[in-house]
């Protein structure tokens, strides 16, 4: 492809779509290149959505497509292919898919996060046969079963209300004596009279025959082991950064974070970073939407210049 675009997008996501939109409606001939065609990135796997202004109680897929929807109607394009690689060529940046390459002076990493791994013998072994890193993709299969679910964090506390509404009893096994997930879920979790907090609590090993039969613990405090029976294993540790493409092209921190403030700029000129990709310290919906507008209005100003 010969044509040089104004700005490439990396991800649709809510931060994607964000920067879509309002490049959209900026005149800035912007294309989006989504690697899956379902829109919305992380938020199509949560059930609920109650702290997005405006939009109390929506379902996650239907706010994925409800942005993407409006991001086309304002004249957002898009294009589905796998990027492998950004590079600096002669001003612009040269970015190669499964597809096509792009010319473009501008790129927005917008790429997301992933659930990271816990590491502990059984859970390779067992992945897709009992152990999963998503509760609403999943939980279904475990309706009137036991459950375990491992962490701490909203996504944890939100993974255990939603499976105590369909299994039997769910236990969340957390490492220290406080959750850090937000209050209203502590509370939602607190409400459910099948859901058992195993405090201090380390996983050691996921165990089975074929499937997940339990998950074997031990308290760190008394140093006391037990194995909970389980069907499915939960595991909700935190985030990995998806930010493999851009490595090379600008800064990254320790935890492989894109560098960018709030304007969103990275240490490269003319590439911006938004959404949970970008370091920041409040990685939710409406902060990667932000994201998307501030990346923008960054972009405009480095088009004005170049
Ligand atoms: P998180 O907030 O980083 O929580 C990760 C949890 O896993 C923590 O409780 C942590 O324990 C525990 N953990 C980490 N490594 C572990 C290990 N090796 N062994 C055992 N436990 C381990 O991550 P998250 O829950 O995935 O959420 C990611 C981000 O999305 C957060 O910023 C969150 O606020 C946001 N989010 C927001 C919403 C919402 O607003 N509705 C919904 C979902 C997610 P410690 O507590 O001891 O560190």
């Amino acid at each position: 492809m010969n044509e040089i675009r104004d700005m490439l997008i990396i991800g649709s996501g809510p931060a994607g779509l964000g920067c879509a939109l309002y490049a959209a409606r900026a005149g800035i001939d912007a294309l989006v290149v989504e690697k899956n065609p379902l829109p919305g990135g992380q938020i199509v796997n949560t059930t609920e959505v109650d702290n997005y202004l405006g939009l109390p109680g929506i379902g996650g897929f239907e706010m994925g497509d409800t942005f993407r929807r409006h991001a086309e109607k304002m004249g957002a394009e898009f294009a589905e292919d796998e990027i492998s690689s950004v590079r600096a060529e002669d001003g612009i940046y040269i970015v190669s898919g499964a597809k096509a390459e792009y010319k473009t002076k501008t790129v927005v990493f917008a790429m997301g996060a992933h659930r990271s791994k816990l590491g502990i013998p059984g859970e390779e072994e067992f992945t897709g046969r009992g152990v999963s890193y998503c509760a609403t993709c999943d939980g279904a299969f475990f309706r009137n079963k036991d459950t375990v679910v491992i962490g701490g964090g909203d996504v944890a506390v939100e993974d255990a209300v939603y499976l105590a509404g369909l299994c039997s009893h769910v236990t969340l096994v957390h490492r220290r004596d406080e959750l850090r997930a937000a209050k209203s879920v502590q509370d939602a979790l607190f409400a459910k009279e099948n859901v058992t907090v195993a405090w201090n609590s380390i996983p050691d090993e996921v165990t089975g025959d074929g499937v997940v039969k339990s998950l074997n613990i031990h308290n760190k405090e008394t140093g006391e082991k037990s194995e909970v029976p389980a069907s499915g294993v939960f595991i909700a540790v935190g985030m990995k950064p998806d930010s493999d493409l851009a490595e090379g092209v600008c800064d990254l921190d320790e935890k492989g974070y894109i560098i960018a403030g709030e304007d969103c700029r990275t240490s490269a000129p003319g590439v911006y970073a938004v959404g949970d990709v970008r370091t920041k310290t409040l990685r939710q919906v409406i902060t990667a939407v932000a994201d998307g507008a501030c990346a923008v209005t960054s972009a405009e100003a480095y088009l004005r210049e170049h």
